[in-house]
């Protein structure tokens, strides 16, 4: 039988997740900058070593999701695993500001758009790059790899044969406990066709970027309300 273990890592308001599973250990994504050393100081004080990682996964590369990847990479020498269409900005260091869903996000939306229009950050060079459904299998791990654009168009979701999934900042659970839409998204209708593929997977525990867990009864109810709204 498969064990899955999660760790959520807690910086600041982001959310770094330690997946123990098999004996191997997954990091998903890298959390707000500045916050190496707590990171690595947190995942010793679950008995992993830098050393120990054996995959890092970017669910998309927005600062608050990579902001300590350099560090962890350079420390851990692990492989980076990201989506084709992020792995462009990946490299360059710099990602667009994404597109508000509510009035205060548009507005803060727009004016990040016009006067600082790319968040820049530490380059750092993806060694695995993903382009369609796939799976974890060769590095030891029961996990499905799924296409969930909307928030940005690369962004990716982790689905383990546990029904535990990592979906990045394709779902929020920050602001609105009755709902988890994102705060940002650049294709609010994309989104919700990715909310159904993730319903329509194995997926029973969602882990997003920010905020605590959540069942699938509560991504459904969402997804029934804003699909009335948007589809
Ligand atoms: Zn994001």
């Amino acid at each position: 039988m498969i064990m899955t273990e999660v760790i959520p890592i807690k910086l600041a308001y982001s959310r770094v997740y330690l997946v123990k599973e098999n004996g191997k250990n997954l990091i998903v994504d890298a959390g707000l900058p500045g916050k190496s050393g707590l990171l690595i100081k947190k995942l010793k004080e679950n008995g992993v070593n830098p050393e120990d990682i054996d995959l890092i996964v970017i669910t998309h590369v927005h600062y608050d999701h990579i902001g300590n990847l350099a560090c962890l990479k350079e420390a851990s020498k692990s492989p980076v695993l990201v989506s084709e269409q992020e792995s462009a900005y990946l490299i360059k260091g710099k990602s667009p500001v994404p597109s508000g869903t509510n009035v205060f996000t548009k507005l803060l939306s727009g004016i990040g758009k016009k006067f600082n229009p790319l968040n820049g950050y530490k380059a750092v060079k993806p060694d695995v790059i993903f382009s369609d459904f796939g799976t974890l299998k060769e590095f030891g791990f029961s996990a499905s790899l799924i296409p969930t654009p909307g928030h940005t168009s690369g962004s990716i979701s982790l689905v383990f044969g546990s029904g535990e999934a990592f979906v990045g900042d394709t779902c929020f659970r920050v602001y609105n406990r009755k709902s988890v839409f994102p705060v940002f998204a650049n294709d609010i209708p994309t989104l919700l066709k990715s909310w159904r593929t993730l319903l329509d997977s194995e997926a029973r525990i969602f882990y997003p970027g920010h905020g605590n867990a959540f069942g699938r009864d509560l991504l459904l109810q969402s997804y029934e309300k804003l699909s009335l709204k948007y589809i």
